[in-house]
């Protein structure tokens, strides 16, 4: 079976870790017997550099001709927010999201076994382990409802942001947690504001709904606040966990610290037709890039992330993951992850290292 996969390295340290990558897929399709074929997409401040905009015509359509797009990262202090927005990278991902209907956000947390110590969790708290999956809703409520800024007589300027969800929109991102949580240990935990919000009381009827549904998943409200709390108190508790917008942006990247590196984190975003877009959680990192310095594991892990969910090979997914533990394990790390006194590895020989893993 061909798999053909939109790559767009984008800047920074993208071209660096994407090729990584590539380099672990080649390797999977080695070992089990597949093949995948890569198309190059132009995106971002590259683009706005070769032909004068981030988001050149055509790059929904080419992501579109593939079974799945893999992106590094895109942004830079030279596109910065004093440029036009269609030069601006961040137009670009926007774009894309919204192009390929892409409403769903997958975060996994993991803390790598041999990273524990990375963890700013208590030890005995980051003994337990953790292994979520936040599922953020990413298309809908405050960040895309309507805003408004005006003059009152009496207290200056007033400003209003609306949070508005429907029905169709909870349930479609409710049926993806439900539908991961029957893949994974079978939990869902849905995090809301219903003491307070219209949009959270709607949020937690439909999702009930759904729990009768999914009856063979174990099913809780959390309210946002003591999820923030539980995050940092007892991560283990969690499996899947699935939110709105707002909450969801603020809680991924609560999860994604108790674990360590940014470095290490993969996402994956998905719509109801292919194509899904995996990209590590990281930005560009322009300080490093082309330095042979950055971690190229979170773009690895999101490879594995395509693996399993676009492709529906998990033994492919589950080697390339048991690959990355298993140099972590064998004490080889990149600068960001060195512990004092390691000799840190470049991008090319972790790269190396994973596909020789494998
Ligand atoms: P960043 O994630 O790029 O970097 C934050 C810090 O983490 C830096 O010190 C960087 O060196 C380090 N870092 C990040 N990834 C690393 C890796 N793989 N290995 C080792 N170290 C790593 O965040 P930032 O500095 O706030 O943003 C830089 C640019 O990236 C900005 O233009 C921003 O808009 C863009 N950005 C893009 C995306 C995306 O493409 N999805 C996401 C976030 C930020």
């Amino acid at each position: 079976m061909n798999y053909k996969i939109a790559l767009i390295p984008g800047d920074g340290i993208g071209p660096d870790i994407v090729k990584q990558a590539v380099k672990v897929l080649n390797a999977v399709g080695e070992k089990f017997g597949h093949s995948f074929s890569y198309v190059d997409v132009l995106m971002g401040g590259c683009a706005t550099d070769a032909v004068g905009v981030s988001y050149p015509e055509g790059t929904a359509e080419a992501c579109k001709a593939c079974d799945a797009v893999l992106l590094g990262a895109v942004g830079g202090p030279k596109w910065g927010s004093d440029k036009p927005a269609q030069q601006r990278p961040e137009t670009a991902l926007l774009a894309i999201r919204k192009d390929l209907g892409l409403y769903a956000n997958l975060r996994p947390a993991t803390l790598r076994p041999a990273l524990k110590s990375a963890s700013p969790l208590k030890r005995e708290t980051a003994e337990k382990g953790i292994d979520l999956m936040l599922v953020r809703e990413l298309t809908g409520g405050i960040y895309f409802g309507k805003r408004d800024k005006y003059q009152t007589p009496d207290r200056g300027l007033e400003a209003t942001d609306l949070m508005a969800y429907s029905e169709m929109e909870i349930e479609r991102i409710g049926r993806r947690a439900f539908e991961l949580a029957r893949l994974r240990r079978g939990k869902v935990s849905s995090v809301d504001k219903a003491n307070v919000l219209e949009t959270s009381r709607l949020w937690r009827s439909v999702m009930h709904r759904l729990a009768e549904e999914y009856s063979d998943v174990v099913y809780e409200d959390v309210l946002v606040d003591n999820c923030a709390m539980q995050i940092v108190k007892d991560p283990g508790q969690f499996d899947v966990l699935v939110t709105e917008n707002m909450f969801g942006d603020i809680l991924s990247d609560e999860a994604s610290m108790v674990t360590g590196s940014i470095g290490l984190l993969p996402s994956a975003s998905m719509g109801d037709s292919a194509p899904a877009l995996y990209e590590p959680i990281h930005g560009s990192a322009p300080d490093i890039a082309g330095q042979d310095k950055a971690n190229p594991i979170a773009t690895i892990l999101s490879a594995a992330m395509m693996l399993r969910y676009s492709f529906h090979l998990s033994a492919e997914a589950d080697a390339v993951e048991r690959a990355v533990d298993a140099v972590l394990d064998a004490g080889w790390r990149t600068p960001d992850i060195a512990e004092p006194g390691v000799t840190p590895v470049g991008t090319e020989k972790m790269g190396a290292l994973i596909c020789a893993a494998l």
